[in-house]
């Protein structure tokens, strides 16, 4: 709510390198040639750039509640990969950790998801769910291992099925993504693709 505040007080500060105008000003903003390409496991990984210079601090603007450097981020994420995703594809956000979320006060995933699936005429689905440690600690040994991973699908009757490109923020060792499609997969979807802001 403070930061809506500030917003709205200070609506166009590069979120790169501070010059008024813009969120992310033209020679902040990473060119085109900057996106990237990666087969991470079975999964084909497209990524707006890298994770330094303009566009990390404007990832970390977002990550800190700056939700105009999440429109832009959007945007741009939207301009250089909306083209290659399938008419048939359903996006579904990596879940934020609910630590993460609670301090922000918004969940940017989904909100990244959301403003991408807007963009690229693409539904989202809020398909996957963090399993946290209070959670696990509630149950049974048996049921621990059967919890191999850290993401649960919540809605496996929704994804069966279906095409589905993962997003999210940034990748390092991809590790994430695919526990995130294995669980998906575990229902039936289909999961090839992710897209992310950048690559660490
Ligand atoms: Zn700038």
């Amino acid at each position: 709510m403070f930061e809506s505040v500030l917003e709205l007080l200070f609506p166009a500060a590069c979120a790169g390198c501070g010059c008024a105008g813009a969120v992310l000003c033209a020679a902040c903003t990473p060119p085109a040639g900057a996106a990237a390409r990666l087969q991470i496991g079975w999964l084909d990984v497209r990524a707006a750039g890298r994770y330094d210079g303009a566009l990390r601090t404007a990832i970390l603007a977002y990550k800190r509640g700056r939700r105009d450097a999440g429109n832009v981020l959007a945007a741009l994420l939207a301009e250089r990969v909306a083209a290659d995703l399938g008419a048939e594809a359903v996006l579904v956000p990596v879940p934020t950790a609910t630590k993460r979320l609670r301090e922000r006060g918004f969940d940017q995933g989904a909100r990244l998801a959301q403003q991408l699936g807007s963009r690229a005429n693409r539904p989202v689905l809020l398909a996957l769910r963090r399993r946290d440690s209070d959670a696990q600690r509630g149950r049974s040994r048996i049921e621990r291992l059967h919890a191999r991973g850290h993401f649960a699908c919540v809605a496996p009757e929704l994804v069966a099925g279906v095409r589905i490109v993962l997003v999210d923020d940034v990748v390092t060792t991809g590790s994430t993504l695919l526990d995130c499609a294995a669980a998906l997969q575990e229902c039936g979807a289909f999961v090839r693709e992710a897209v992310v802001l950048a690559f660490a």
